[in-house]
């Protein structure tokens, strides 16, 4: 009877601690091994290289798309959607004075690349990036608007600055190492702000060999709760 107890209870602490090997406590939103990649202002004609890079690696990022530069470029839009990259919005002119005029225009002009995106892919994302950042021009009024109207307001904690440095990768790379060291260290995860038109594949595919290293996992922000931007900062990790 005895030896039968025991064989029992050894089965199960077998399975107990199997399972518990099988399934990993899955990371936190704001796990600091974790990097989201942000590509704005496409899709270009620049568009595609960037692509070739994150497919060679594996990477999904999240593309902030213009409105104005969809017309020609659909079928970016529909490869950046078919490599399993997450599509959002960046409203459609990037003029500050247009886009930040009033609520109204701000909330207008995310809807109308809201639904240029639904007309080409059939998805709808109320996931969007406000020109500039959101500190650039919204106002409590613009806030409002922008929830009422459903929009998720996104900005980064990792400025490549990539649109300063067009021509010398250098200082956008080691920007970036410095960058994600830092956030590390704060116990956060890491939001990449880069460009479509300025984030070259060369500086693309050196951030992501350098952070692979690490053993960083980079995703896509679908799914990801609460939105993080500068007026509502994710805390730490724990
Ligand atoms: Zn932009």
């Amino acid at each position: 009877m005895m030896k039968r107890v025991i064989l029992l209870m050894s089965i199960f602490l077998l399975i107990n601690s199997l399972s518990q090997a099988a399934i990993p406590k899955p990371k936190a939103y704001n796990d600091r091994s974790l990097i989201y990649l942000t590509l704005d202002d496409g899709p270009n004609r620049k568009t595609g290289a960037l692509l070739d890079v994150l497919k060679k690696h594996r990477v999904k990022a999240t593309f902030f798309i213009l409105g104005k530069n969809i017309k020609g470029n659909e079928h970016l839009i529909r490869r950046i959607v078919a490599e399993g990259h997450l599509i959002a919005l960046h409203g459609m002119t990037h003029v500050r004075e247009e886009f930040y005029a009033s609520p109204i225009t701000a909330v207008r002009q995310m809807k109308d690349v809201q639904r240029l995106i639904y007309e080409v892919t059939g998805i709808h994302t109320n996931m969007a990036r406000t020109i500039y950042g959101s500190d650039a021009g919204m106002t409590p009024a613009h806030w409002q608007a922008m929830d009422e109207a459903g929009f998720e307001i996104w900005d980064w904690n990792v400025g490549s600055l990539d649109h300063i440095y067009k021509k010398d990768n250098d200082p956008i790379e080691q920007r970036v190492f410095n960058r994600l060291e830092a956030n590390y260290e704060m116990n956060i995860a890491s939001i990449i702000l880069a460009h479509d038109h300025s984030m070259t594949p060369k500086a693309l595919d050196t951030i992501i060999r350098y952070a692979k290293e690490r053993n960083y996992e980079f995703r896509t922000l679908e799914g990801v709760h609460p939105p993080y931007n500068f007026f509502n900062p994710w805390e730490p990790n724990e």
